[in-house]
């Protein structure tokens, strides 16, 4: 069983490439290129170096020996929210960032839901001196608004997406409509391990640097470089399958995805799709997603504004389907309340999305002796107001 992408761009059943024919060349050029480029030493160099001065990282993978001793086991956390912007997504956007340069474009656009993506993108854009235009669903701008003017003041152009439900899907369109018009000058920087085949892989290639950390971190930490289970919130799938890929083979490494459950798995308002998707077509690739009998895509819901996405990946349909992974689905007053625990345990303050994951300790038992390793994909700076209502704070 291979859970790698193919050469056609499948992940078993999942993934290809599912876009109008306009769209074509500029896909096929970046799938002719992607790996070729990676692999070029300067590549390498500029990805590793910006990574290492500019980002941050290593991030610290840190034992959190206050929150082991609660849940009885070994629990050590992933420390992206420390990555500079304060999540894993700028990793991926210094990739993409460099291959679009390596590809001769001078214009990059984004699609951006919460505007966390949209902020990595403009940050990258502005340490390169490229022009950036961010599509964003106008309802959506009008309920970001920091994010929105971090964007400005990178020197991003926010374009409002005035169709539809005016929110991520129809920023989505917007920024695809652009690049159909633009195709010489353009990348399309996305911003999950989703869309049309190359982006899943190459998303997951630039986050699987989270991986490849852990195993030397834990060696140093641990004596042994597989940890017994590796854990991660689930959107679109860009944390959790840089935090699983160089674990993937290791069989005897268990991988955890935990998705938003919303307000409960069957309450009509959840974004749970492990559990409440069929296969479809989303942003290009087929995969499981949330739809009514028709076809027509549910809207999600979770009180964290980047798990609420009715797909994921294809790499997690296909580790869903084939039970390489344990899908977990955790409720939002599930989620708030483990957030809020780790900051009283280790004074972590988490992103929401983050909070998922931890969660997953009041759920499931593990062995004393077992060694956990969970993505801390964010800071919860960007949430202070969700918290503060929630809370009553
Ligand atoms: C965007 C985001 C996520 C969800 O995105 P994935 O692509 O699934 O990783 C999770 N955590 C944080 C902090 C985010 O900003």
């Amino acid at each position: 069983m291979s859970y790698h992408v193919n050469e056609k761009g499948y992940y078993g059943e999942f993934g290809g490439a599912f876009i109008p024919e306009m769209l074509y060349p500029n896909v096929e050029e970046l799938r002719q290129q992607y790996l070729k480029v990676m692999e070029e030493p300067s590549f390498k160099k500029e990805f590793n170096q910006l990574l290492k001065d500019y980002v941050g990282r290593p991030s610290p993978l840190y034992y959190a020996k206050r929150m082991s001793e609660k849940y009885g086991t070994k629990i050590y956390l992933k420390r992206e929210d420390l990555n500079h912007t304060g999540a894993h997504k700028v990793n991926n956007t210094i990739g993409q960032i460099l291959m679009a340069k390596r590809l001769g474009k001078t214009r990059i656009i984004a699609e951006t839901g919460a505007g966390q993506h949209g902020v990595a993108t403009a940050t990258v854009c502005a340490l390169m001196g490229i022009e950036c235009i961010v599509y964003m669903g106008a309802i959506d701008i009008a309920r970001q608004a920091p994010n929105v003017a971090r964007m400005k003041m990178l020197g991003a152009e926010v374009r409002p997406a005035l169709s539809g439900s005016r929110t991520l899907k129809d920023a989505t369109n917007e920024a695809i409509r652009d690049w159909i018009n633009n195709p010489v000058d353009t990348h399309y920087i996305i911003g999950s391990a989703i869309g049309p085949h190359p982006y899943p892989d190459m998303v997951t290639r630039f986050q699987s640097v989270i991986s490849a950390e852990i195993k030397t971190q834990l060696k140093e930490k641990e004596d042994k470089e597989n940890p017994d289970y590796v854990v991660a919130c689930i959107g679109g799938g860009s944390n959790a399958a840089g935090t699983f890929y160089h674990f993937l083979d290791e069989k005897e490494v268990g991988i955890i995805a935990v998705e938003a459950a919303g307000k409960g798995v069957n309450s009509g308002e959840s974004a749970a799709t492990s559990v409440l998707g069929h296969k479809g077509i989303i942003h290009g690739c087929k995969t499981l997603l949330m739809q009514t009998d028709d076809g027509q895509i549910t809207e999600p819901y979770s009180i964290s504004a980047g798990l609420d996405y009715p797909g994921v990946g294809p790499m997690h349909s296909h580790l869903h389907t084939t039970g390489r992974a344990d899908f977990m689905a955790i409720t939002d007053d599930d989620a708030m309340k483990a957030g809020l625990e780790l900051c009283k345990l280790e004074g972590i303050i988490p992103a929401i999305e983050t909070s998922h994951a931890l969660a997953i300790f009041e759920q499931r038992r593990f062995e004393p002796n077992d060694i956990i390793v969970v993505a801390l994909s964010g800071r919860g700076d960007k949430d202070l107001n969700t918290y503060i209502n929630y809370f009553g704070l």
